[in-house]
């Protein structure tokens, strides 16, 4: 890897224009991996305007959507053969375990392949304009779209969004987070190695309130589509909706894992286990709230301590790891102030909430996996996203009881529900105020089924046709076949016209 990571803008590296760079470090070990240009307002509107004339000299969005498609699928192939890299590129930069990224990364391919046949079946429509008139509504790319991407999961998130936008024509720029840029860059090498045109593609890296805020703020975009936290959204989709920008936001959550007492007992735990602690917590459909009916609890949170303190945690390049240190300092000490809060006003932390001990975990920012109990709506924890290994455990009596329990939450990403009766689950599912609802499941995602949230969760979706769809806007023509000459002010009779 070279020693400074570059902008690409316009299929060149180049360097920031006043020599900026910022570093990224290895969470699990603090070590320094590499410095990174720092793009300037100036660098993005460089950018954007790279990727304008892309748009309007057609180079990408000009050739058929099979041929489109085509290329999608060369990179899908590519891709898959740098899985290993990548992945060990993104466990270095955000120290999520090895073995998850690996899990993780194979899938992607199929983001690119799946996008590339919606453009190829992608059609328009002939509405019924009445007799005399032709119709024709088609849909086309939407210019510049500004993708601003967070850490967690740095190519799944680009994947997702750079997948729909690019099938449907439009040029990108990536602000991808400032900790994970390696892999979003190396991903356009990729793409112009399986066809797309230099330009189209555009990453500039940066801080966000810097070079995210000029990306954010730049009156030549056509959409914004970011994934970050809720008061990120909040200011970016402000600044959009004051140039009409549309703006799709994929924001914070705080998901319930509700369990009914029908359930196999160790399953649920097996499933509120990878809810609560895949990706270090680090993920927006955490399990972060274990919703337990009250016959089962006591020998749930039993098992499920059990099971927590049995985690294996350390390097996360290390194939037997389970949990990998958070992503920075910062992060850490979020996650240990809202534990040390919440046994402040009175929740039991059940298991973890320190710091371990021992000498693999001094250079990193390692955190126990932590469960904290006897926490109600009163406790800050309640409502909070925080973002780390830490979940709650919480009783309930009846569906009524877990349906306001779980919905009593600023956010509506997602939930699970874990039940042997399939009426229930389908009840509960439709009482929930969330996007996305796993029964007997958690974490499951495909990239034909919408993913987005409600409330505090943000705008919109990623995956499936509305995603592609959002990526176009209608164009509708309308044609006068009738061969009847109309004259409005040549007659006082009653006309037709609207
Ligand atoms: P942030 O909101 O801190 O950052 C997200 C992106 O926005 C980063 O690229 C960041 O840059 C950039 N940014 C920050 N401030 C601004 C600004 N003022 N203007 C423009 N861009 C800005 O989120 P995190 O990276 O910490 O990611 C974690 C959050 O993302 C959690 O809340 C999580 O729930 C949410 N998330 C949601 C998902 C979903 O599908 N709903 C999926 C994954 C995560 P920089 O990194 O340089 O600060």
């Amino acid at each position: 890897m070279a020693e400074t990571l570059l902008l690409r803008i316009d299929g060149k590296d180049v360097a920031a224009s006043d020599g900026a760079t910022f570093a990224v470090t290895n969470p699990a070990t603090g070590g320094h991996l590499y410095d990174v240009a720092h793009a300037t307002p100036g660098d993005v509107n460089h950018a954007v305007a790279a990727a304008r004339t892309a748009f309007e000299d057609q180079r990408w969005r000009g050739i058929r959507p099979r041929e489109r498609a085509r290329v999608l699928n060369r990179a899908a192939g590519l891709l898959a053969d740098r899985i290993d890299v990548y992945a060990r590129l993104e466990t270095l930069q955000i120290g999520r375990p090895l073995r998850e990224m690996r899990a993780q990364l194979a899938r992607l391919p199929e983001w690119l392949e799946y996008f590339g046949a919606v453009a190829q079946t992608a059609e328009g429509s002939v509405p019924d304009f009445g007799a005399g008139y032709l119709n024709v509504v088609n849909r086309v790319p939407l210019g510049v779209a500004g993708l601003i991407t967070p850490w967690n999961h740095p190519l799944l998130i680009t994947m997702k969004k750079l997948s729909a936008a690019l099938a449907a024509g439009n040029s990108l720029v990536i602000k991808p987070s400032e900790l994970g840029p390696a892999v979003p860059l190396a991903l356009v090498d990729l793409l112009e190695e399986a066809g797309v045109p230099a330009g189209v593609v555009n990453v500039v890296t940066g801080l966000g309130a810097t070079t995210g805020r000029a990306l954010s703020e730049h009156q030549g975009l056509a959409k914004l589509d970011i994934t970050g936290g809720t008061e990120t959204g909040r200011v970016v989709a402000a600044t959009a909706g004051r140039s009409l920008i549309p703006v799709t936001a994929e924001l914070g959550g705080k998901a319930p894992v509700v369990i009914f007492d029908d359930v196999d007992l160790e399953q649920a735990v097996a499933g509120a286990l990878f809810a609560s602690f895949i990706a270090t917590g680090q993920t927006c459909v955490q399990g972060a709230r274990v919703l337990v009916q009250r016959s089962v609890h006591e020998r749930f949170v039993a098992r499920f301590i059990e099971r927590t303190q049995a985690l294996r945690l350390g390097d996360p390049l290390a194939v037997d790891t389970q949990v990998g240190p958070l992503v920075s300092e910062a992060q850490r000490e979020k996650v240990a102030q809202a534990v040390a809060r919440a046994a402040g006003q009175g929740a039991r932390v059940l298991c973890g909430g320190r710091v371990p001990r021992g000498a693999e975990y001094r250079k990193g920012w390692f955190y126990e996996p932590t469960v904290v109990g006897d926490i109600t709506p009163e406790h800050e924890l309640w409502y909070e996203e925080v973002f780390g290994p830490l979940t709650l455990v919480v009783p309930f009596d009846d569906e009524a009881d877990a349906l306001r329990k779980a919905n009593d939450c600023p956010f509506g990403l997602a939930a699970s529900v874990w039940t042997a009766d399939t009426g229930r689950a389908l009840r509960v599912a439709d009482g929930l105020d969330v996007g996305i609802t796993w029964v007997n499941d958690h974490h499951r995602i495909d990239p034909s089924s919408p993913w987005g949230g409600s409330k505090d969760s943000g705008i919109g979706s990623e995956n499936g046709l509305d995603a592609y769809r959002t990526y176009t806007r209608q164009k509708s023509v309308v044609i006068n076949s009738s061969g009847t000459p109309f004259d409005w002010y040549a007659t006082t009779q009653d006309l037709r016209y609207s």
